[in-house]
């Protein structure tokens, strides 16, 4: 980490683009840096006066990402430290799946999005009612649901995981003595999560009339849902950039296929890979993962070389901006309010998982 001043904290216009500067020089053109610190200086101002915590997603633009929030971090972790402030508004710059679990752990406080078309290609790819058929489908499989996924799917689950917990997830079920269990919605975490457990993958039928599909005992079930994203990548993709470049690190997110994860050289959460960063010696590092992740580590580790393939940003990601966050804080948009019943059924997937370590 550098030791770099907070943004946060600065005192004027003019020190916060300064300790902007200070931060993000070599990252971001400074051209937007002096757009950007009159708007930071404000949200910054107004936080405090409306008692709001702010939490920054790993994939948010670098010019917000290191300027606005208090938190910084994946959805979950982020959702946890917001519950435990006393802030009365929590305003999540991410997606709305993501702004949804701040709304389930943290019910009596006022959570705000900074943008309605921040939604997920993943996210939007299963329903509730896609969950209770496979339910019907596989009665005796406990569900497993991934926290990139609406409040209404999360409260028809047994259990949620993250990227970076699936496997242990998934073991702790084994335990219990589950041959089957259902894996939702991400195909490719789910295919990951099996092969590293050596367990069988299916997918259910298409059609509604057809017949389950049974897999080798045991098996997870998956579901045909990905991240827009992550499933760009391809091994291809890999091996020209180690051509390029022979010594490169290339670090994948699991949501990325299992050919480009067999092809990468370590696989994590976003939180994971932020760490093998810090933690390997390579002369360059290639991440698989949404482009703006990069330049964000890039600002807080300016020795590491990071190569990005930067056709990858995440358009809803992308809808965050510093305008809109300025424009939540000062008119309390917009709120994300759920059905009481429902955030009472999504807490205990989110529960159930945060008991397995
Ligand atoms: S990166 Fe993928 S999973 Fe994350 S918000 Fe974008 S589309 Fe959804």
């Amino acid at each position: 980490m550098t030791e770099t001043l907070a943004v946060q904290t600065a005192r004027t216009p003019e020190d916060t683009l300064k300790r902007m500067r200070e931060r993000l020089k070599g990252v971001v053109p400074d051209v937007e840096l002096q757009l950007k610190a009159d708007l930071v200086f404000e949200i910054n101002r107004l936080k405090v006066e409306r008692n709001a915590v702010i939490l920054g997603h790993n994939y948010m633009e670098p010019a917000l990402f290191h300027s606005v929030p208090d938190y910084t971090g994946d959805s979950l972790e982020l959702s946890r430290q917001s519950a435990e402030t006393d802030a009365d508004i929590i305003l999540f710059c991410g997606v709305q799946f993501m702004a949804e679990t701040a709304k389930i752990l943290s019910p009596h406080k006022t959570v705000l999005i900074p943008s309605l078309k921040a939604g997920c290609s993943l996210a939007a790819g299963i329903t509730a009612a896609d969950v209770r058929l496979l339910k019907k489908w596989y009665p005796d499989a406990p569900v497993v649901t991934y926290v990139n996924t609406y409040a209404d799917v999360k409260a028809e689950s047994d259990y949620c995981c993250t990227s970076g917990n699936a496997i242990a997830v998934v073991t702790h079920l084994l335990s219990e003595g589950h041959r089957q269990i259902i894996f939702l919605p991400d195909e490719y975490l789910a295919r990951n999560t099996a092969a590293e457990l050596g367990l069988d993958f299916v997918l259910p039928p298409v059609l509604r009339s057809e017949e389950p599909v049974i897999g080798k005992d045991p098996t997870i079930i998956g579901w045909r849902a990905r991240c827009e994203v992550h499933e760009k990548f391809r091994p291809e993709d890999v091996h020209h950039v180690r051509e390029q470049f022979p010594d490169v690190a290339v670090l994948a997110h699991p949501e990325c296929s299992p050919e480009v994860v067999a092809v990468s050289d370590k696989t994590g959460s976003t939180k994971q890979l932020i760490k093998f960063v810090r933690d390997l010696d390579a002369p360059q590092y290639l991440l698989l993962t949404e482009c703006s992740m990069g330049d964000n580590i890039a600002a807080e580790n300016p020795d590491k070389d990071m190569l990005r393939l930067c056709s990858f940003r995440c358009p809803y990601m992308n809808e965050i901006t510093v305008e809109d966050t300025l424009d939540a804080l000062r008119n309390t948009q917009y709120e994300v309010s759920l059905p009481p019943e429902i955030i009472e059924r999504a807490r205990t997937p989110i529960d159930r998982m945060l008991e397995i370590r």
